[in-house]
């Protein structure tokens, strides 16, 4: 099961930088993660400020 970043979300970006396989790009309200292309590692979840991301 892929991470998901929910509606917390504050666009800092943080996230997309730290992530190993680069699945995660700037959305409209949020930034979203390609759930075909997540590989669960939650290094995303570890420095989101705002703790989006929810495995
Ligand atoms: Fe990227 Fe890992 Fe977060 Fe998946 S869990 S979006 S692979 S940082
Ligand atoms: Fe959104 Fe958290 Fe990623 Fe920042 S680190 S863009 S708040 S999910």
């Amino acid at each position: 099961m892929a991470y998901q970043i929910g509606e917390e979300c504050i666009k800092c970006g943080v996230c997309a930088s730290e992530c190993p396989v680069s699945c995660i790009s700037e959305g409209d309200a949020t930034y979203e993660i390609n759930p075909d292309e997540c590989i669960d590692c939650g290094n995303c979840a570890n420095v989101c400020p705002v703790d989006a991301p929810k495995a």
